[in-house]
């Protein structure tokens, strides 16, 4: 016989069923600033899709039962195909639905605004399903450099209807793509592949190649194709590798094994070798760095996206939680020192998501009517973004976790959410160019065009606002003439970005958190640990507007 010893209270609620995008004001105001005409209806539909209860269900079922690698049939084949729950395919069914891959690429003016925007509503939901929406969206620049292959696989990057069949590209309505640089000698320095490529023959989709080698991270095996790197006589060059080819064979790709990851568990990430696998040239022989760059870079915008996004989801959690959880007489909420820890998180999220869809506009500007201040902008904001809001990703995430206190460090709480998050911060940071490499990338793009003029307009808007932060914007426009040693480009990375943020902060959220960011981010740290806001700070302003409810 059971008894019961205690009564249950004082816990907090789910936070389920909530519209992700209505009770988000700091993106609906970023939206507003950067693409005015933004289709608010779809937002609307996107957010109440996103932040259902049953799609939580999914996220958490599909991180539950991770992918499963089967490299041979019943019989000794290989099929090197990975299985995945029903509840991947329903998220990445619906990632696809709301044009989250290729989309914008045949969309009109903002539609890649739109697309970063809903990117980072549905982080929130789940982030490992957008590694392979991401690489789909990215790939497009790049694959364009083959005309032929182009012509037959562009249109179905965008197509929205999911079609998890493994056949033949032809049969299918929509595709995924995914991309394969780094190997076991060397990630950040690809120049080290060693895999190579032999000519074959010419085709109608150009000259084909036999692939020879491994990779040593690729994920998303079960994408259509991807874009590779492999050593040609003329150097490293970038081919289009299908899983199955035209005629419907399996290609010489072999999964290895996939790995054992600390989180991103619903994503699937494997080691491959290519035993003369049948791939075609994409661009020229030799230049296949700047080649798969193209795809890199915007690969890159989805790592600033997706964690503005998660930083977004962590805050709104800690922010309903504490607001029902009682401790000392009075709610979390109202405990002036845990007041001051979420007001510094509002901060923090609502300067991630200002600089990440700033990025995107910059890329929509240059790619619609290019527009040379955003391809500068674009080139200057793309390593700023990716080093500086990756870096503070896991930061904050384990401060929003502590709101929670023990709850928060345990994988039931919310469905698990807040251990997901923090396992997959890292992540972000790490692939496609970790922090040092994008502060390195910040220095050669300072190389270029005239960046300092280009600073100067963006940051117009804030100067004279605060004291600080005009010394601050002084010293950046000194330091970005391209003199910079590379054992200071972290230091200038975090600056670019804080003034940055700060510009965008005055033009777009309220007075309070602008005048709060400047107080606590541009006193030479901007580093810190959260919560030690100065007592001038208007906390219940900032509170109040980011509430998720
Ligand atoms: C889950 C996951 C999925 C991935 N999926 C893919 C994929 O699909 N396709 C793919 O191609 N790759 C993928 N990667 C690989 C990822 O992009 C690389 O791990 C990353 O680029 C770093 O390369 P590396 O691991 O070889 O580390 P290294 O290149 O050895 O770098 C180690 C450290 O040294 C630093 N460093 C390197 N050079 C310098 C320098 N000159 N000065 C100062 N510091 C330096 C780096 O910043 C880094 O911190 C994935 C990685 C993970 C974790």
């Amino acid at each position: 016989m059971s008894h019961v010893t205690h009564e249950v209270s004082n816990q907090s609620t789910p936070l389920a069923d909530v519209n992700l995008f209505s009770g988000d004001r700091a993106l609906h105001d970023a939206l507003r600033f950067n693409h005015p005409a933004f289709d608010e209806a779809r937002f609307v539909r996107l957010g109440a899709e996103a932040g259902s209860a049953a799609m939580q269900e999914h996220a958490r079922l599909a991180n539950l039962h991770k992918p499963v690698l089967h490299t041979h049939d019943r019989v000794g084949r290989r099929i090197d195909q990975v299985e995945f729950h029903p509840s991947y395919h329903a998220l990445l069914g619906s990632a696809l639905s709301h044009g989250l891959h290729g989309t914008p690429w045949s969309g009109p003016s903002g539609a890649h605004i739109e697309r970063a925007a809903a990117f980072m509503l549905f982080t929130e939901l789940e982030p490992s399903v957008l590694c392979p929406v991401s690489m789909t969206y990215a790939v497009t620049p790049a694959l364009r450099a083959n005309a032929a292959i182009f012509a037959d696989w562009g249109a179905r990057l965008g197509d929205t209807r999911y079609d998890a069949r493994f056949v033949p590209f032809a049969q299918k309505p929509s595709l995924t793509m995914g991309m394969g640089m780094t190997e076991k000698q060397g990630g950040s320095d690809v120049r080290a592949n060693t895999t190579h490529a032999e000519f074959d023959s010419d085709t109608p989709w150009g000259r084909a190649y036999r692939i020879t080698g491994h990779k040593w991270f690729f994920s998303a095996p079960m994408c259509d194709a991807h874009l590779v790197l492999a050593q040609t006589p003329a150097g490293l060059s970038c081919f289009f590798l299908p899983r199955l080819l035209p005629d419907g064979t399996l290609n010489a790709l072999r999964i290895q094994r996939l790995k054992d990851k600390l989180g991103n568990h619903a994503n699937a990430s494997s080691e491959v070798e290519f035993d003369g696998a049948t791939a075609w040239l994409v661009g020229d022989e030799g230049r296949g760095i700047p080649q798969i760059l193209a795809m890199g870079a915007l690969t890159r915008l989805d790592c600033a996206l997706g964690t503005a996004g998660l930083m977004r989801q962590a805050l709104a959690i800690a922010l309903h939680h504490t607001s029902e959880r009682r401790a000392f007489g009075k709610r979390l909420i109202e405990q002036p020192l845990m007041k001051n820890v979420l007001a510094d998180l509002a901060i923090e999220s609502e300067a991630a998501t200002a600089l990440a869809l700033r990025l995107a506009r910059a890329i929509d500007r240059s790619e619609h009517g290019g527009d040379a201040h955003e391809a500068v902008m674009r080139r200057v904001l793309t390593p700023i973004a990716k080093f500086w809001i990756c870096k503070r990703g896991s930061h904050f995430a384990q401060e929003a976790m502590e709101c929670l206190g023990g709850n928060g460090y345990v994988e039931e709480e919310g469905a698990g959410t807040m251990a997901r998050i923090y396992r997959e911060m890292p992540l972000n940071s790490i692939w496609e160019g970790a922090g040092n490499i994008m502060a390195l990338d910040l220095l050669r793009a300072l190389r270029g065009a005239d960046v300092a003029a280009a600073l100067a307009q963006e940051l117009a808007p804030a100067r004279g606002a605060h004291a600080r932060l005009d010394r601050l914007i002084a010293q950046v426009a000194e330091r970005v003439d391209g003199s910079t040693d590379e054992i200071a480009a972290r230091s200038l990375a975090r600056d670019v970005a804080l003034v940055m943020q700060a510009a965008l902060l005055r033009q777009h959220a309220s007075d309070a958190v602008f005048d709060a960011f400047c107080a606590s981010r541009i006193t030479g740290g901007g580093a810190d640990a959260f919560g030690l806001l100065p007592t001038s700070v208007d906390f219940d302003a900032l509170i109040a507007r980011a509430m998720p409810h």
